[in-house]
């Protein structure tokens, strides 16, 4: 299709091909009325030989001929030099004079009366009659008038009509070039017309496809960014660079819904920086969290705007991030002149991105589960032996590159067996439950408590000092001794743990050293009478002082 609309071969053809029938039609229909003018012409001299050769007839009236070499003569003399046939015949159709004939031959010549065109006339008719007539060999055509007591016949060679139609058929020439040269150039610029129309309505054709795929191929780029994104903040790259390209927008947001559902937060922003003011609203708020499908809200329309928006002269459109049926957020887009409202395609591009969006979020919400799965304990929320092991290399090499302190702190609590028995399995999970709050509550972001098992837990310390880290302890078992805990009504009364420390760099650059030299500590500890702390032998001066200070206490 596209080769024959940029040759526009029948841009030149199709006017031929459409004028060639249309000329071929006038000139049928030209011919045949050539044809009867040519009649009519030949007709219309022979009647006017008639007339006049009757009127010269009657000019002899009361002297006419007294043979018919007279009347032969006279015809002869009338038609010299002419290829009129003129003869003049008896009533009874006798030839008396003829101008094809000589004299003799007119005595051995047959009636005329079986002839049509004398037939006609003695029958009161007139009109022209064509007839072979074998003495010249050729067609005539007659005519017969009734005269003073003769007929006179006049013919009239159809070879000379002919020539009329060759006469005429030349005169309508210039008529018929002109007419076909304004059909072509006509009907030319005609289809050149409808062709350039077809190209227009093509290359907006091509163009829309051009940016149907562009967009396409950007969505797809968008949508595969999307699923490799492993953070909020990756998320939050790729819309910065794609949101804009994909729908006009001044900037935009990303609420989640908080897993208590009572509150959504902003996590995402782009464009301009801080546009969401409040930064979270109740779910209630945003109105397309209720309709569960796109709001859009400008300031003069007269759809009911969100209260969270807290932007009076903009446009907003609110998208609910939905994955497998679950309500995750919202994301927002503003368009700050009021005049640019979202419209229907703008709400069809808003809502695939935000369903693009939303199962990148369920994907990293739904890693982040499975993560927190594989290295969170499930009894008190922290962190368990895998992700120790996984964590505390790691924060070595850190300590060691950093060249500062890091410490293990071994903690098992005291005659967990006992409790046990005497309040019971449950008695003993509430308390681990509730040393497990005591250590996230003591530990900040970069200092990592894990259960390794049981009743035993481990703290790793990152940059820290001697002080630091016994502060620490002391303040755990402490804080432990202080706890009240009420199982089943019963309180259970005071709690103890024994802690043992071993350190980077005292305990040297291997990990499972210092673990082994904390292990160590805790035995020590546990020797010592337990609810106590004692670092590894290898810092003797600090164990001796832990040991004085428990003694004081
Ligand atoms: P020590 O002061 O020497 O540490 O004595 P202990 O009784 O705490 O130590 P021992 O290792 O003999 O006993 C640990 C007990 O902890 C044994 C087990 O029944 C109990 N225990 C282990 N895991 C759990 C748990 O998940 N829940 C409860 N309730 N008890 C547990
Ligand atoms: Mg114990
Ligand atoms: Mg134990």
């Amino acid at each position: 299709m596209s080769k024959s609309l940029k040759q526009g071969w029948y841009v030149v053809y199709l006017p031929t091909l459409i004028s060639l029938p249309l000329f071929l039609l006038v000139a049928f229909i030209n011919e045949v009325n050539i044809k009867e003018n040519a009649k009519k012409i030949a007709l219309q001299e022979l009647h006017y030989k008639a007339d006049y050769i009757g009127r010269s007839l009657h000019f002899f009236a009361g002297q006419q001929p007294s043979s018919s070499l007279e009347y032969d003569s006279f015809v002869d003399a009338l038609a010299s030099n002419s290829q009129t046939h003129i003869s003049i015949i008896s009533l009874d159709g006798t030839l008396l004079g003829d101008s094809f004939s000589s004299g003799y031959s007119l005595k051995t010549s047959p009636n005329q009366s079986q002839q049509p065109e004398i037939a006609q006339v003695l029958e009161g008719n007139a009109d022209g009659v064509t007839r072979y007539n074998p003495l010249i060999s050729q067609s005539m055509r007659y005519i017969s008038r009734l005269g003073n007591g003769f007929i006179l016949r006049v013919g009239l060679a159809t070879s000379k009509e002919q020539q009329f139609i060759i006469d005429r058929r030349y005169d309508y020439a210039p008529t018929f070039i002109t007419l076909f040269l304004i059909t072509s150039i006509g009907g030319y610029f005609f289809v050149k017309l409808i062709n350039d129309r077809l190209k227009i309505r093509y290359q907006q054709l091509k163009r829309r496809v051009h940016t149907q795929t562009e967009e396409l191929l950007l969505l797809q780029e968008f949508g595969t960014l999307l699923t490799l994104s492993k953070s909020l903040e990756d998320i939050e790259q790729v819309l910065t660079k794609f949101a804009q390209m994909l729908l006009y927008h001044d900037a935009g947001a990303i609420s989640i819904i908080r897993s208590s559902r009572n509150l959504a937060e902003i996590k995402v922003a782009w464009g301009e920086r801080n546009w969401f003011g409040i930064g979270h609203y109740n779910l209630d708020a945003c109105w397309a969290l209720r309709k569960g499908y796109a709001h859009p809200q400008g300031p003069y329309d007269k759809l009911i705007r969100c209260s969270h928006d807290i932007e009076e002269h903009c446009n907003i459109i609110c998208i609910p991030l939905v994955s497998q049926g679950e309500t995750l957020g919202v994301m927002h887009f503003k368009r700050n002149n009021f005049e640019d409202e979202y419209g229907d395609n703008d709400r069809k591009v808003a809502t695939s991105i935000a369903e693009q969006v939303a199962l990148s979020i369920a994907n990293l919400q739904l890693r982040d589960n499975l993560r927190n799965q594989a290295i969170k304990d499930s009894l008190t929320g922290l962190f368990n032996r895998r992700y120790f092991t996984e964590t505390a290399e790691k924060e070595l090499s850190r300590a060691i590159k950093k060249k500062s302190m890091m410490a293990i702190l071994m903690i098992d609590l005291d005659c967990f067996k006992k409790l046990n028995d005497s309040f019971g399995h449950d008695a003993g999970d509430r308390v681990l439950q509730e040393f497990g709050t005591l250590l996230n509550k003591l530990t900040r972001s970069e200092h990592v408590a894990c259960r390794m098992g049981g009743e035993e837990f481990v703290v790793l310390l990152s940059d820290v000092n001697e002080t630091l880290v016994k502060m620490f302890a002391e303040t755990v078992l402490e804080q432990l001794r202080n706890l009240k805990i009420i199982s089943h009504g019963t309180n259970i009364g005071r709690v103890t743990a024994s802690i043992g420390i071993a350190t980077y760099p005292e305990g040297g650059e291997n990990i499972d050293n210092i673990v082994k030299l904390a292990d160590e500590a805790l035995y020590q500890a546990k020797s010592a009478g337990r609810d106590c702390i004692v670092f590894s032998s290898q810092q003797p001066h600090i164990t001796k002082d832990l040991i004085a200070h428990h003694t004081e206490l």
